[in-house]
């Protein structure tokens, strides 16, 4: 074979090459034309989103400006104003790559209209698909002006990989919010397909949280500052009770910049790990300042990833704080197993001795459940049986043969049930998972039947969310109708709730209200009605379900293992944790070690 020629590639592949990582998507583009408005000094951002930023992004800023005769530069690849040391250590803006403009221009329609303070008039520069007009004079204020019309026009490949328009939107959205969290001092306007989402002054950080998280997170919201070799670390961080099923009330800002950062999620999941069930999420806005040389911010082309010299000190800065603020003392244990903690067994259980050969703690599972679910709820429901205190010992009915699920006989900690079955198998329930599963079954036979009736609420409530949590609600409004849930748009970031479904009409509208926003926020990926229905499903199952720690009647006891039998698919909840436990007299005597297995 020949060898073959190598060759340059032309300037705009080049930059449609960086426009692939630079701008991913939207978001990236919105991104990166802030923090250049933000690095330019300006008092006041103002974006104007269409189509999810793919038909057009426009960004205002009332910052420096670009001069007449260096517009042409700010659009040329690797020319930046920002950059002051070449190390790359003291990086002290939000740019420094001089990569955004150009990438923009290759892919999309990018317009710059800009006037420097001093200068007579504006100017505009624009870049098509890579070929750039001349520099004309034009109307405009001081400041900068940047218009993008029809991103990825110019690289179809990259178009095809979008999503929807609504997902693209939010993730636009979530860029803005992000960054008007990390510039609390820099007066914000968000509009999104002509709908006003925030519109916050200069402010103090307090206050941008309270604005931009939602009234009901910012009243009780706690300050932190604490200091660990150099790192200071400040912000809002929530009490336990304000737990979030997603992390979309979660803000980093490092040295300014808005982060997605591993090592900070971490530290703020560990340091709630005690306090917050498991499956919920902490909210916080965090805020650290970092030495320049501890910190590199250049891993990745988009700069929301970084590297931490001293990622442990971090974490422990973060761990330290949070536990303080919470005051209690910091654990790296294992998982919580909060109707546990309590409970003291007189010997520990590992240091029981078993004979030789005994299984232990490493039981074979039941067939009817996986084997390690079963495990693990054998190990609770170990610990679970030698804690006579919280056990409350019932006067039962005979076991009848026909109810696999035996006869209540005892509520173990308000939360578990135990029976014994006719044949003489002890029977463990949660009552809360097995509850939630028999909800959720009724609810999904009402609602293919067509009848989910909808109790019309006499005193409507209003909700209040963070703005852009109100829309994503707002934008399910006809999925949750059909579940008998009717709500309707009450001015910005607040939700009028009309209806509720009639099963659920003891619920707490908002708290249900909040985590339905959630589930929907769970991903940037479109979700299929089906599946919205059935996470919706399953949050109403759970809002209605009997609470762990709730005292049982007898009657209540028989009732609730009758209709286990009843219903299809009763021996697992929604999150696919088992509702009940069952070991037969020869499971009793493997444990026991009676028996070989
Ligand atoms: P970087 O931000 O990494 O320098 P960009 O391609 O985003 O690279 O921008 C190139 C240059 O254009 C910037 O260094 C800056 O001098 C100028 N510029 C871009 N946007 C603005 C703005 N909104 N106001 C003032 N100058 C800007
Ligand atoms: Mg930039």
């Amino acid at each position: 074979m020949l060898s073959p020629t190598i060759r340059r590639l032309s300037a705009l592949t080049v930059n449609r090459i960086a426009a692939g990582e630079v701008i991913e998507r939207p978001a990236a583009a919105v991104k990166e034309l802030v923090e250049n408005a933000l690095d330019a000094g300006a008092r006041r951002v103002e974006v104007i989103l269409a189509g999810g930023g793919i038909a057009r992004i426009e960004v205002i800023d009332d910052g420096c400006g670009i001069a007449e005769d260096q517009l042409a530069l700010a659009i040329e690849r690797h020319a930046t104003s920002k950059l002051v040391d070449e190390t790359l250590v003291q990086i002290a803006t939000l740019g420094f790559r001089g990569e955004a403009l150009p990438s923009i221009g290759a892919a999309a329609r990018l317009t710059l209209i800009s006037r420097p303070a001093g200068q007579d008039s504006a100017y505009r520069l624009s870049v098509v698909g890579g070929a750039v007009s001349g520099v004309m004079p034009a109307a405009g204020p001081v400041g900068t002006r940047a218009i993008v019309e029809d991103l990825f026009f110019a690289t179809p490949a990259r178009r095809k990989f979008l999503r929807s328009p609504r997902a693209e939107a939010e993730a636009a959205e979530r860029a803005v919010w992000r960054l008007a969290l990390a510039a609390p001092a820099v007066a914000f306007r968000l509009v999104s397909d002509e709908r006003v989402l925030f519109d916050v002054p200069a402010q103090e950080e307090a206050a941008r949280v309270a604005a931009l998280f939602g009234r009901e997170a910012a009243g009780v919201m706690l300050a932190l500052d604490a200091t660990r070799e150099g790192v200071r670390l400040t912000g809002l961080a929530g009490p336990a009770s304000l737990s979030r099923a997603t992390t979309a009330l979660q803000s980093f800002v490092v040295n300014g910049r808005p982060v997605l950062d591993p090592v900070l999620r971490m530290a703020l999941r560990l340091a709630y790990r005690d306090v917050i069930a498991a499956g919920r999420h902490p909210v916080a806005a965090l805020r650290l300042e970092v030495p320049a040389e501890a910190l590199d911010v250049n891993v990745h082309p988009a700069k929301t990833e970084l590297r931490f010299a001293d990622a442990n000190g971090v974490r422990s800065l973060v761990m330290g704080a949070i536990s303080r603020l919470l005051d209690r003392p910091v654990s790296l244990g294992s998982a919580p197993t909060a109707p546990l903690a309590p409970f003291t067994p007189a010997a520990p259980l590992s240091s029981l001795s078993r004979p030789s050969g005994a299984p232990g703690l490493a039981l074979r599972p039941p067939s009817y459940m996986p084997a390690t679910a079963a495990a693990r709820g054998f190990a609770e429901a170990e610990l679970a049986l030698v804690a006579p205190p919280s056990a409350r010992q019932i006067a039962a009915p005979a076991p009848d043969p026909a109810h696999p699920l035996g006869a209540p006989v005892a509520q173990i900690f308000d939360t578990y049930l135990l029976a014994v079955a006719a044949d003489g198998s002890l029977v463990l329930v949660d009552q809360h998972a097995a509850h939630e599963r028999l909800t959720e079954e009724r609810l999904r036979a009402e609602f293919l039947a067509g009848k989910v009736a909808a109790q019309p609420l006499l005193l409507p409530v209003v909700v209040d969310f963070a703005p852009l949590e109100a829309l994503r609600l707002l934008a399910q409004a006809e999925t949750l109708a059909r579940l008998g849930l009717e709500i309707e748009a009450f001015g910005p970031g607040a939700v009028l709730v009309r209806a509720v479904p009639a099963a659920l009409k003891h619920a707490d509208a908002a708290d249900l209200l909040r985590d339905l926003a959630e589930e929907f926020a769970e991903s940037d990926v479109p979700v299929a009605l089906e599946a919205r229905l059935d996470a919706a499903l399953a949050r109403l199952a759970c809002h209605r379900s009997i609470r762990a720690g709730r005292r049982l009647t007898v009657e209540e006891m028989s009732a609730l293992l009758r209709e286990m039998e009843a219903t299809p698919r009763a021996a697992t909840c929604s999150h696919g944790r088992p509702t009940f436990l069952k070991l037969s007299q020869a499971e009793l005597e493997k444990m026991f070690g009676r028996r070989g297995l």
